[in-house]
């Protein structure tokens, strides 16, 4: 069973012989960083949970830091805290968040599990593509993350792991107006599996011609194609059948050949075909 935290907050020795730290400022991340071995950050354990049946020797909780905590929207962009739990940024409310990040959040399992769970737990699990995934991606999210003397920007679509000796500190999400705002969850509804997947479709027009769109899917590997995106920007509305049937050969061909390279269940291929059809249709 687990010791109780000492009274400073910072170290506490489990009978089972793990240990488990409390950070209160970034400064002490990056102090218990560099003195103890093998360091594993913690949010809320709830990704943890579900894929890792022990702790390591030496853990680090991160959800009791302020500068961690901040949730802003601000005119252009939303600004949050990498241990902001989903909760908290669901009770933001549909109206005032991107519809897919919100339709995203409130898809995963109850309010007890997004009560514990954290937005950077969410992006930095390195066991799967999690269901915010797709949305931060379609949205153009920029990460932060902070080292102790440096601080690292990164966009969601270079995201590939926490840097060395760093932790995600801020999510910044451009607050743009979607006509066509699409998300769809893969796979069983209560947890995640092989054929579990985020899918995201964005798209605006202008002067009845496609000014903008973003295609984004992940769950056991990631998808995003801006040249195939490209392919669609200009093209008058309604989409012509050529178009579509074109568009959506291209799109197949660009996804399999991730998917394959991933080992990704068939059923994902059939599935994004399906979206990326009943997507294009929403457009006409
Ligand atoms: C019953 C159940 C159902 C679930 N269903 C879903 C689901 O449908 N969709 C879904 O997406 N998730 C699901 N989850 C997983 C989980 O709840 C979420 O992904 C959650 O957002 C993870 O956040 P966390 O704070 O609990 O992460 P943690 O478990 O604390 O951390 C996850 C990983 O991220 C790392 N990490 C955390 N924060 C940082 C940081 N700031 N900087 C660097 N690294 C960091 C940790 O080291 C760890 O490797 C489910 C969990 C449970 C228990």
């Amino acid at each position: 069973m687990p010791r109780q935290t000492n009274t400073n907050g910072k170290v506490e020795k489990m009978s089972s012989s793990k240990s488990f730290f409390y950070a209160k400022t970034l400064q002490e991340v990056f102090y218990q960083m560099k003195t103890i071995n093998g360091l594993s950050v913690h949010g809320g354990c709830t990704d943890f949970a579900i894929h890792q049946k022990e702790f390591p020797e030496n853990n680090l909780s991160i959800r009791n830091i302020e500068e961690l905590k901040v949730l802003e929207k601000r005119e252009r962009y939303f600004e949050i805290g990498s241990a902001v739990t989903l909760a908290e940024i669901e009770e933001l409310g549909q109206s005032n968040l991107p519809t897919t990040l919100y339709e995203a959040i409130k898809s995963i399992k109850n309010l007890n599990v997004r009560n514990m769970a954290t937005i950077g737990g969410n992006i930095c699990s390195p066991f799967f593509y999690n269901t915010l995934y797709a949305p931060l991606l379609a949205l153009n999210a920029r990460l932060e993350f902070q080292r102790e003397q440096e601080t690292i920007y990164m966009s969601m679509s270079k995201f590939e792991g926490v840097p060395e000796n760093s932790i995600l500190t801020k999510i910044r999400i451009p607050y743009e107006e979607w006509e066509i705002s699409i998300f769809k969850r893969l796979g069983p509804a209560d947890y995640m599996n092989e054929f579990s997947g985020s899918f995201v479709f964005l798209a605006n027009s202008q002067k009845n011609q496609i000014s903008n769109i973003r295609i984004a899917f992940a769950g056991k590997f990631k998808f995003q194609d801006p040249e195939l995106e490209n392919k669609l920007i200009g093209a008058h509305l309604p989409l012509s059948g050529t178009t579509i049937s074109e568009f959506v050969l291209e799109a197949e061909e660009a996804f399999n050949n991730v998917a394959e390279n991933a080992h990704a269940n068939p059923i994902l291929k059939k599935q994004f075909w399906n979206l990326i059809n009943y997507s294009l249709e929403q457009l006409t």
